[in-house]
């Protein structure tokens, strides 16, 4: 995508170039605005780099830092470990909780930032900081309204996601997280941002007690980066990182995970070497993935009101309701540490194309199963018969009753699985998330040890801890990304 690395600059001609270029129309999202910025990235490869804000990690926190920063007519630069930006942001499936009443209200759905409040901490298992829950909820829709005046569209539909607890998922008209880096980085860069990927933050650089750089590896050699106001860290999570999977939660550490290889932690243990504390760092959040040794996941866990778990057996387990730590331990004690999900023809459809597609591919490898009667597909997984159709059954009266015997919530959107064709798929665990990193306050500023600010030293989104506590409920790690991004990019101006 962008490679910028050769580009360093202090010239305020630079940005009246860039800023000419994009008056001429000519930086647009896609291949057009990476030709455009990566011919200014060569004008001025000369010059040493100082900015006023430096941005760790160019996914959704990042760049909303960044375009917060640069409305505050700051100068900014983003440096990205990864060849490509977007982080975990563009590979995630782009549901972002808020409450929205003009959406909700249409769907017969009643919500309040108080019971989003209530829904987010008692999920976290009320250790999170009530502060920062406050500051999500609160901020959680204008965030969203900000996003799409930015042009990131969202569908009409909100639904219940994995994990959410309510019906207040949005889901972007683009497939996954594409709209948010398209629609954040084209803001970035008409603002004047720069973005420099394959630059690896290792280090933070301090001058009288105030952070005021970092050092990034580029093609193998140390760089210096400098900046007046400070630096921001957007670095995302640390699944990735198998050291530190196994010595916070070594029970997890044999899993797989979903998250990209660059989500390894390393601006989070460059920010605890200067002093910043680390919080929740033993809450690791897990989604169904592959089981060993497959290949496919498919994801008809998404919307809660299509789907069910079953255990080996054709019986369900679990409400497909409960919060994620609770179903991640519930699926990880079944045989061989999985489980299976059902749903039927209806909620295929509802699924979207890209879960259609990856159903198509499992079924073709044998790693999931579609058949026109529930029965039928019990012999195919090598369920019995009898069982799987006394299941989807008793599941089905609870649908129209209201009731469910595992006290699943039924709402106006939950589908009976009675459509042909009926899927099923394998559901193991993989690690998604870790709700644990660099202690903030509800400005976004890193705290100490003894929980005093650090001076010119600002995180948001995954790299930090405290705001989902030991559960994060589906759809608040986008909400928070945002959320706190703008509140460091808006901030930092302060300092
Ligand atoms: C498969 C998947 C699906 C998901 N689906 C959803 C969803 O639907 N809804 C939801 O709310 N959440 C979802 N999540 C979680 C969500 O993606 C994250 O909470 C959110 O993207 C975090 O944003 P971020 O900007 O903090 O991190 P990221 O988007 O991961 O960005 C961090 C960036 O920092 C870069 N970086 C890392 N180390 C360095 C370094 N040393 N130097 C420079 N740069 C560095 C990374 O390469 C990356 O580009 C999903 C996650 C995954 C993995």
């Amino acid at each position: 995508m962008i490679d910028t690395g050769r580009f360093t600059e202090n010239f305020p001609l630079r940005r009246k170039c860039l800023k000419s270029l994009v008056v001429m129309g000519m930086v647009l999202p896609g291949s057009s605005f990476n030709k455009v910025y990566a011919f200014s990235s060569n004008l001025f490869p000369w010059s040493a780099p100082e900015y006023d804000v430096i941005v760790v990690g160019a996914g959704a926190a990042g760049l909303a830092a960044a375009i917060e920063a640069a409305d505050k007519d700051l100068k900014v630069v983003v440096l990205e470990k990864a060849p490509e930006i977007g982080g975990n942001t563009l590979i995630s499936g782009g549901f972002y909780s808020s409450v929205d009443p003009e959406r909700q209200k249409q769907q017969g759905i009643e919500d309040s930032e108080e019971f989003f409040f209530k829904q987010t901490y008692e999920g976290g298992g009320k250790q999170a900081d009530e502060v920062l829950v406050r500051h999500l909820v609160h901020q959680a829709q204008d965030g969203l309204q900000w996003l799409e005046k930015l042009g990131l569209h969202f569908k009409d539909e909100v639904f219940e996601l994995y994990g959410a607890h309510w019906t207040r998922s949005h889901t972007p008209v683009l497939p996954l997280g594409q709209g948010y880096i398209r629609t954040l980085s084209g803001a970035a860069l008409q603002r004047g941002v720069q973005i420099q990927t394959n630059h690896s933050v290792i280090e933070l650089l301090r001058e009288r007690d105030r952070v005021n750089g970092v050092i990034a590896v580029y093609e193998g050699k140390k760089k210096k980066f400098y900046a007046t106001k400070g630096v921001i860290l957007t670095s995302g999570s640390f699944a990735a990182n198998r050291g530190l999977i196994r010595k916070f939660s070594p029970n997890l550490s044999a899993l797989t995970t979903n998250n990209t290889p660059y989500s390894t932690g390393e601006p989070m243990i460059a920010a605890e070497k200067i002093g910043a504390e680390l919080t929740g760092m033993e809450f690791i959040q897990c989604l169904p993935g592959c089981p060993p040794g497959k290949k496919y996941r498919v994801r008809f866990h998404n919307d809660v009101s299509t789907f069910i778990f079953l255990d080996h057996n054709g019986r369900r387990f679990i409400r497909e309701d409960a919060p994620r730590d609770e179903l991640r331990d519930a699926v990880l004690k079944q045989n061989g540490g999985y489980a299976f999900t059902l749903m039927d023809g209806a909620g295929f459809k509802k699924a979207g194309i890209l879960v259609q597609k990856e159903a198509v591919l499992a079924l073709e490898a044998g790693e999931a199963w579609r058949a026109n009667s529930i029965e039928e597909l019990a012999k195919k997984i090598g369920m019995q018969p009898e069982v799987l159709k006394q299941t989807v059954n008793k599941y089905n009266e609870g649908v129209r009753e209201k009731k469910d015997i595992f006290g699943k919530k039924i709402t106006l959107q939950t589908l009976e699985l009675k459509e042909p064709p009926f899927w099923a798929a394998y559901a193991g665990m993989t690690i998604h998330y870790t709700e644990g990193g660099l202690k903030i306050n509800e400005k976004a500023q890193v705290l100490d040890k003894k929980g005093i600010p650090i001076k010119g030293l600002y995180a948001a989104g995954a790299v930090t801890g405290g705001i989902h506590g030991k559960n994060r409920l589906g759809g608040n790690g986008l909400a928070d990304a945002i959320v706190f991004g703008r509140t460091a990019g808006q901030n930092i101006a302060n300092e």
